[in-house]
């Protein structure tokens, strides 16, 4: 029998024999598919909810065709025939992304990008990489290594994602804190618009321009344009890394020290604070740690800068009453960082588990944190709320939270969006931001507005203009349904 699908394409009517001849014709027989299992495969995406449905025998979406493009000129040719046909083209990269962002919920065509994948340029002299936007983020990295370079982008998922999946949802590496997130390490772009244009800017250090158009589709989620080739920053391989550990007696303690180490203009690549709970999962062996808050640090660089680093790191610790754990703990994050079997382990128990980030001024730091996990533990049925903070900045700081519970009250996928809504109402109470690196996808889509304020209408605006028939990536970040109704009375 096959599977339900939760989002049925109901709205959108197009003539899927005329669609499928024109793809034919753009990609050849090998790089198109209609076939069930394909349909099925990218249908979905590591969301946990959509995770519980396929548990569950229920699927997301289902696209009509899949693609496999080879070069910018298909791309080109393929959004112009779907902004003819009014047909959905949902960009693909490695479908990693956690909040629904490449699910076809009104079918059309996925654009699988992973057969553009090269690694165009390495410039030694400028220190920079053009790569085209397929490349899984460990080939990337890996091939960066063997060269004697690193992107300094490593995020958790590095092995199941792409480059322009993290472009497309402004993505953060855990070691964000030294090298910046993705758009820190962007100097150009080639895209490709919903009419077909293709655009591309040159690399420069800096420009003065007027607004830059490249920066601007950096996060735009698949709606404004298929992003195809980008110049990276890149960087030597640091000399030394250095690991430090420390315990501090609460979330606000351990806070306080890493804004001071920001704000001295010390960098460390990885920072990471886990909150007691986290603490007790994670460091359960380390007793200086018990019912403290477990914070790694990595400084790396050259010998001189990293010890440097490494220093202020323990002197600021240190005045905020942190308790030295050595390198071990942080050597067990690295052996461990990129395992997250547990949240497979848990689904089939019936628990229903997310993760949800959010971003905060330092002034505000330490009260999001306590609010989001009070407001998490009091929907009834949650388990466990936890958190930590991955991503900082001088002026302020990224929380992680988890939480875990089963439905009491209500269904689990009721309680799931009950969680969702107290953990984002909580961030705008205080004045967070609602993402800091996950992006909207379709779990964040009925904050936009509060999160925007007047500006979401503008960016509607630019959409509209972009793309009247709304074909690029419908129903992510903007709720207007150009083409729909057109596409009823057809
Ligand atoms: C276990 C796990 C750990 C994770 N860790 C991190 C982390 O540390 N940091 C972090 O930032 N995120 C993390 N994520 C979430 C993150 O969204 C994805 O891992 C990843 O960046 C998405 O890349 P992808 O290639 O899989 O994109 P997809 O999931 O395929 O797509 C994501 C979005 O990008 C769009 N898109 C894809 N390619 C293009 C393109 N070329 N042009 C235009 N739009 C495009 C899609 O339409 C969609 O809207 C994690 C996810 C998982 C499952």
């Amino acid at each position: 029998m096959p599977p339900e699908i939760v989002y049925e394409n109901a709205n959108w009517v197009y003539d899927k024999k005329v669609v499928k001849q024109k793809l034919l014709e753009i990609f050849g027989l090998k790089n198109v598919s209609d076939k069930e299992v394909d349909l099925f495969a990218y249908g979905k995406d590591f969301s946990l909810i959509a995770s519980h449905w396929l548990l569950k025998g229920k699927i997301a979406a289902k696209p009509d065709f899949i693609v496999w493009p080879e070069n910018v000129k298909q791309i080109s040719k393929l959004l112009k025939m779907a902004t003819a046909e009014k047909v959905p083209v949902i960009p693909f990269g490695s479908g990693s992304g956690v909040v629904g962002g490449a699910l076809p919920i009104h079918g059309g065509i996925i654009v699988d990008m992973k057969k553009m994948d090269k690694i165009v340029e390495i410039n030694k002299v400028n220190l920079t990489a053009t790569i085209q936007t397929g490349i899984n983020g460990m080939n990337l990295e890996r091939t960066l290594n063997s060269k004697g370079f690193t992107m300094g982008h490593i995020p958790q998922s590095v092995y199941t994602s792409t480059l322009g999946g993290y472009l497309a949802h402004k993505a953060a590496g855990q070691f964000s804190t030294k090298y910046g997130k993705i758009e820190d390490m962007i100097l150009s772009l080639e895209a490709v618009l919903p009419d077909g244009t293709i655009i591309k800017s040159k690399p420069a250090p800096r420009k003065s321009i007027g607004p830059q158009l490249d920066k601007f589709l950096i996060g735009s989620e698949g709606t404004l344009a298929i992003i195809t080739e980008v110049t990276v920053r890149i960087w030597p391989l640091p000399e030394k890394r250095v690991l430090i550990s420390y315990a501090f007696p609460s979330m606000a303690q351990a806070l306080e020290a890493v804004r001071s180490i920001l704000q001295s203009q010390v960098y460390p690549a990885v920072i990471r604070i886990y909150d007691a709970n986290e603490t007790a999962r994670h460091f359960l062996t380390e007793a200086n740690a018990k019912d403290r808050c477990m914070t790694i640090f990595v400084c790396e660089g050259s010998q001189q800068i990293a010890e440097f680093e490494a220093s202020i790191v323990s002197e600021k610790s240190r005045s905020c009453e942190g308790v030295a754990c050595g390198s071990a703990p942080v050597e067990h994050w690295f052996a461990t960082r990129f395992n997250v079997k547990e949240s497979s382990t848990l689904i089939p128990l019936n628990l229903v588990v997310d993760t949800i980030e959010v971003a905060v001024m330092w002034d505000k730091a330490n009260k999001l944190y306590q609010s989001v996990i009070a407001s998490m533990n009091a929907v009834p049925g949650t388990v466990l709320a936890t958190g930590h903070a991955s991503h900082f900045y001088e002026q302020g700081v990224c929380f992680y939270f988890s939480f875990g519970g089963t439905a009491v009250k209500q269904t689990e996928e009721e309680y799931y969006r009950t969680v969702w809504k107290a953990c984002i109402e909580t961030t705008l109470q205080i004045g967070g931001t609602i993402a800091h690196h996950h992006s909207i996808g379709l779990n964040r889509l009925q904050w936009m507005k509060d999160e925007w304020g007047a500006a979401y209408d503008v960016i509607k605006r630019i959409k509209k203009s972009l793309d009247p028939n709304n074909i690029l990536n419908p129903g992510k970040l903007f709720l207007h349904e150009v083409g729909k109704k057109e596409q009823k009375e057809k």
